[in-house]
């Protein structure tokens, strides 16, 4: 999998032999249909949703006031739209079929683009992974670093070089050209020279949200902007990337917080430490829910759940001394956050995995083991980073344990997401275009850049090796209702489940345009299906 992204440049490529082909092929075509199946899952469940919705009795629905009536229609477009994605969603997509035997290998699909699609959200993780591998590894010294920042350069190597740029005279209106002297990093360098840190910023929050609102996404990253400005921000962090993930809580309303991966300066003595506390500090003053009139001291010991929250953070600050940590203690108000999370970047590992690891490289959180990463083995680094930026990806928690749709979950977030920026880019990496993972749908460029990474080539999905044009033709299916083959890297297409065949003279980029444009009827929308 990993090997797939390296950079050629730097480190060979091991050619896939054509069984491990076979297997990454067939596993991501099974990813799709099982993924296609969960979709499938969930649109019946919002359809029972909808009709519950529209089940409203005449009386009941002439009960509400204006602001609930135009809430429950908000409600109910918003279902409807996602509903039409789940069942839309791959079911068209585009397969090289044998053109004798049924065994088929995929190419791509016509996907929604909805934030809360399980496929779609598979392929933006996908995309993001060999996004963010491609920029670690790379070489290249390509990556501006603004006049703020180069105090952080002084001990790694950067090229500098004359950058001429259009500006407007203010006098004359005229265009006149300007140098400036511009310094640039790579990505590879950024890896070796730079703390990376999972930082967690919550906010205290209770059935009726946080500081009047009940879903605060918008305010927390207000928030989060605001104190990127201090200045020991600008001194010790580089930039980074943030996602916000929403929970149902426990205690009732939506748990909203941010993740966020920061690279932080080296050479800052117990640098986690000290960001650590000036976060705290800061993050604390900045969240004080305004609807508690009266400052509140954080006092050990003065209630049950003083005293929990003493702790907790005393646990979490290990770095400070006793008589230190209590003066720190008066700057808080009780008010505001005192959850901070700021680690070294981690990844969760599987079963199989922990027995190996050193137990001084893991730590244990909600029942599961996770190891740090470390800058010797950037593949660790990239499942840390994937770790910390999951949440674009997977935004919400909207499923239950035994597998089915939280719907009353989703019927509180799905109105709010929308439109709502729920990830962005900071400081160095505001702006760079190199790690962009457009969320919007796939255009016919992206795809077939997409496919130039995972192979396009056609091979036999028996042997994996390449096949000639006249033994198979494209066909147009849906990724539901595939049968796989029990213990051999084998999927099937039937003749029931095909609803179009290409001649395979029409080349696969040609294919894929045609399953675009028969797929795509265009409500200036997205797909519609
Ligand atoms: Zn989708």
């Amino acid at each position: 999998m990993f090997a797939t992204i390296l950079n050629p440049d730097i480190l060979t490529v091991p050619v896939p032999t054509p069984t491990e082909k076979l297997v990454r092929s067939c596993k991501r075509a099974k990813k799709m249909t099982v993924k296609r199946n969960q979709n499938l899952r969930y649109a019946s469940q919002v359809k029972e949703c909808m009709i519950s919705i529209s089940e409203m009795s005449g009386p009941d629905y002439l009960a509400l006031d204006l602001a609930a009536r135009n809430e429950r229609r908000a409600l109910k477009e918003r279902l409807e739209k996602y509903y039409r994605c789940l069942c839309g969603c791959a079911s068209k997509s585009l397969y090289r079929k044998r053109t004798v035997g049924r065994e088929a290998t995929f190419i791509t699909a016509l996907t929604c683009s909805h934030r809360l699609c399980n496929i779609c959200n598979m392929l933006r993780a996908a995309k993001m992974r060999r996004t963010f591998g491609k920029f670690f590894m790379n070489e290249e010294r390509n990556v501006p670093v603004q006049k703020a920042q180069l105090h952080m350069f002084e001990h790694i190597p950067v090229n500098t070089k004359t950058v001429i740029k259009l500006v407007v005279d203010k006098e004359t209106g005229e265009q006149i050209e300007e140098s400036e002297r511009k310094s640039f990093t790579s990505g590879s360098d950024l890896l070796r020279n730079f703390d990376f840190m999972h930082l967690t910023l919550t906010v205290p929050h209770g059935p009726d949200g946080w500081d009047g609102k009940k879903y605060y996404a918008k305010e927390l990253l207000e928030k989060f902007n605001i104190m990127r400005k201090a200045s020991w921000w600008v001194e010790m962090v580089f930039g980074g990337e943030l996602s916000v993930e929403t929970t149902r809580s426990i205690s009732g309303g939506l748990h909203i917080h941010i993740h966020a991966m920061i690279l932080v300066d080296k050479r800052v003595w117990g640098s986690r430490n000290k960001l650590q506390e000036q976060i705290m500090k800061r993050w604390n003053a900045l969240t004080v829910d305004s609807t508690h009139p009266e400052s509140e001291k954080l006092i050990d010991g003065a209630t049950p759940e003083g005293k929990l929250r003493w702790e907790g953070i005393r646990k979490s600050m290990t770095g400070c001394g006793d008589n230190y940590f209590n003066d720190f203690m008066l700057d808080l108000d009780g008010r505001g956050s005192t959850m901070i999370g700021i680690k070294s970047l981690y990844y969760q590992l599987k079963p199989n995995q922990i027995a190996e690891r050193s137990q001084k490289r893991t730590f244990q959180e909600n029942g599961k083991t996770y190891s740090y990463c470390s800058s010797r083995f950037p593949q660790s680094m990239v499942k840390g980073v994937m770790e910390c930026l999951k949440y674009h990806f997977e935004p919400c928690v909207l499923e239950n344990d035994d597998g089915t749709l939280d719907t009353e979950f989703l019927k509180e977030v799905l109105p709010n997401i929308f439109r709502q920026r729920l990830y962005g880019k900071f400081g160095g990496f505001y702006g760079l275009s190199q790690l962009n993972v457009a969320e919007e749908a796939i255009s016919l460029n992206e795809m077939v850049e997409d496919l130039q990474d995972t192979g396009s080539e056609a091979f036999d999905p028996r042997t994996g090796q390449p096949m000639e044009d006249r033994e198979f033709v494209y066909a147009i299916a849906d990724s539901r209702n595939i049968s796989f083959s029990e213990n051999k890297p084998l999927y099937y297409l039937n003749k029931s489940n095909i609803r179009l065949e290409i001649p395979p003279e029409v080349g696969m980029i040609r294919a894929i345009s045609i399953l675009a444009e028969w797929g795509y009827h265009g409500d200036g929308n997205g797909q519609k299906f």
